[in-house]
């Protein structure tokens, strides 16, 4: 579940070793330089080196940098003074050659450096004592466990390096593969399990993940200090609060926050039991739990009950997740025009729904994404659709271009959320994330013809009808608004737009500005700037935005250079308005 690396390139020299190393991990992407790589060959463009590396780094995202490891360091040492999470950070000789794990010694650097070197077939550079003598690093585990103390972890290993040997109580099959000094007389000891650590200094105390907490339907465990009485209650047991795998709750609870809050701040994942909705915690662990368990006997009917697998319990494995939707907006197209909400929903959706035209400007996708691109249904049986899935357990993402709530599949999703009255689907985490819109786009290249007041019509009279389009663009036109025309024209509307400029010319002086982008953001993009006397419909097609100016909407060239711009000044003087 840890997140897939970002592949750093700078030159096309390094893209065959990059995607040798983009195959060793599912879900990871390269990252090239701009001008110096085709946007093509890579999945993720930047422009400034130094700015990148720190935003990933920032953002916990393991860093393979196909680049000299002093680039790497001066890049991110300022951000090393602050403690936080370290997300791996490696050097790769360019042509593969060398592998020199830098950063994140104890979220899995040496072990990345590990699989590349594999991959690349050369032998990494591992400078770590304790991986060095013992083949891998007991300080850092893998899934599913987790050290008590860190600082006692460090010093138990410094014990062994000075000759200690060391006897392991409990179960933990990877460990078998550590060659630990071992013996079974030694007084210092490596324990597995999940109950508390004492704070005795001759041992290392590691903790499966292995005890998963139930909460049922009882009022004492309703409100925000929910997590307070889990840890309460985990203490009183001798549980080792880093031992909890999952927080399980009734399915007719989703959707309450204080148990999202619960389990955030113990983070750990929260799931929930279908079915038969039991006040009665044990029996929820009994009923849901497949793996081998034990239920912590209580006597009593306890609102928190807690069981304990035989081996680390894998959360998806155990009931189902509260379902999420995210509505996004892709933007124009360009990637680097999605805003990063937007990306960070798409990788984490287990199902993607929308157009396909729009669905494929989203992917590519892992092949564990199931995507809904290709039925043709109508927007509000997708709407419907997604929530189905999103109530499920699903994290769907629906995706529109431009923005989703701009003529787009937000406002659909709402309104089947509306009409249904479903508590499944009201429970479902809904989220709109905004995107840049066409219309915004396309001033964007034209310069700001959006700088004073303006509205957004839509000239498609699919779903409203043609008469109230005309008394819109009448008012709009009389007051004087710059107006976006989204959905101009297509073959079955093809006599709307003409009609509409009509009623735009009754108010509009013939050398008002407008300004057409087509496919913004998208190969072949094209930006035209005329007049209203001059547009004709022919200019236009549906992938077309029209952007017709206001009395004030000016075109010029500074210095009567080849570039042309468009503006609407923010202040505003008109003879014919009176102001
Ligand atoms: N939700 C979208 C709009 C969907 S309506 C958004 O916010 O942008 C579809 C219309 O938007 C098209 O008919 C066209 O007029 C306009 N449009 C969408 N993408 C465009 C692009 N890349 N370039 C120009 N116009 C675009």
């Amino acid at each position: 579940m840890t997140t897939p690396p970002a592949i750093v390139i700078l030159g096309v020299g390094a893209l065959a070793t990059a995607r040798r190393i983009r195959s060793v991990y599912p879900g990871s992407s390269v990252h090239g330089l701009q001008g110096r790589v085709a946007d093509a060959d890579v999945d993720v463009t930047f422009t400034e080196l130094t700015a990148h590396l720190r935003e990933l780094y920032a953002s916990g995202t393991p860093i393979v940098a196909l680049c000299a490891a002093g680039i790497v360091i001066r890049c991110i040492a300022p951000l090393l003074a602050n403690k936080g999470s370290e997300p791996p950070v490696l050097a790769i000789a360019e042509d593969g050659s060398a592998v020199v794990p830098l950063l994140g010694g104890l979220s899995g650097v040496n072990t990345m450096a590990r699989e590349i070197a594999t991959a690349l077939d050369v032998k990494p550079a591992i400078t770590t004592s304790g991986e060095l003598r013992f083949g891998a690093c007991v300080l850092n585990p893998p899934d599913g466990y987790t050290l008590a103390s860190i600082d006692q972890g460090k010093r138990f290993v410094s014990d062994l390096l000075a000759g200690q040997a060391t006897r392991v109580e409990g179960d933990a099959p990877w460990l078998d593969d550590v060659q630990l000094p071992r013996d079974d007389d030694a007084l210092r000891a490596i324990r597995v399990t999940p109950l508390a650590w004492s704070g005795a200094t001759d041992e290392l105390v590691i903790h499966p993940r292995s005890v998963v907490v139930a909460i049922g339907e009882a009022r004492e465990v309703r409100d925000e200090r929910l997590h307070e009485q889990i840890l309460e209650a985990a203490c009183e047991r001798g549980l080792a609060a880093q031992a909890l795998a999952l927080l399980l709750a009734p399915a007719s609870r989703v959707g309450e926050p204080a148990l999202q809050q619960a389990a955030d701040a113990l983070q750990i994942p929260l799931r929930f039991a279908d079915g038969d909705a039991s006040s009665d915690p044990d029996r929820l662990l009994g009923n849901t739990l497949r793996m081998p368990h034990k239920i912590l006997d209580d006597g009593d009917r306890a609102p928190i009950a807690f069981a304990i697998a035989h081996a680390p319990v894998d959360p998806a494995t155990v009931g189902r997740a509260r379902g999420k939707l995210s509505v996004i907006g892709l933007g124009p197209g360009d990637a680097s025009l999605m805003v990063p909400a937007a990306r960070a929903a798409l990788a984490q959706a287990t199902d993607i729904l929308g157009y396909e035209t729009y669905v494929k400007m989203a992917g590519p996708f892992r092949a564990d994404q199931r995507v809904h691109g290709t039925d043709n249904r109508e927007e509000m049986q997708r709407a419907r659709h997604a929530f189905e899935l999103a109530s499920a357990g699903r994290r769907v993402a629906m995706v529109s271009s431009g923005d989703p709530g701009v003529f787009a599949m937000a406002a659909a999703v709402l309104e089947a959320l509306d009409e249904a009255y479903d508590p499944a689907w009201a429970a479902v985490d809904l989220e709109i994330v905004p995107g840049v819109s066409a219309a915004l786009a396309t001033a964007a290249q034209a310069g700001a013809p959006l700088g004073h007041d303006f509205c957004m019509l839509s000239l498609s009279d699919n779903l409203k009808p043609w008469s109230v389009i005309e008394m819109r663009l009448r008012h709009a036109a009389e007051a004087d608004l710059v107006m976006a025309f989204y959905n101009p024209i297509s073959r079955a509307r093809p006599w709307q737009l003409d009609k509409a400029l009509e009623i735009v010319r009754d108010f509009r002086e013939p050398q008002t500005i407008v300004v057409l982008g087509r496919d913004i953001g998208r190969p072949g993009t094209a930006l035209k700037t005329t007049t209203l006397a001059e547009l004709k419909s022919t200019d236009v097609d549906m992938r077309t935005m029209v952007i017709i100016g206001s009395s004030m909407t000016r075109a010029f060239r500074p210095a009567d250079t080849a570039r042309e711009w468009v503006y609407t000044p923010r202040w505003y003087k008109s003879a014919d308005f009176n102001v």
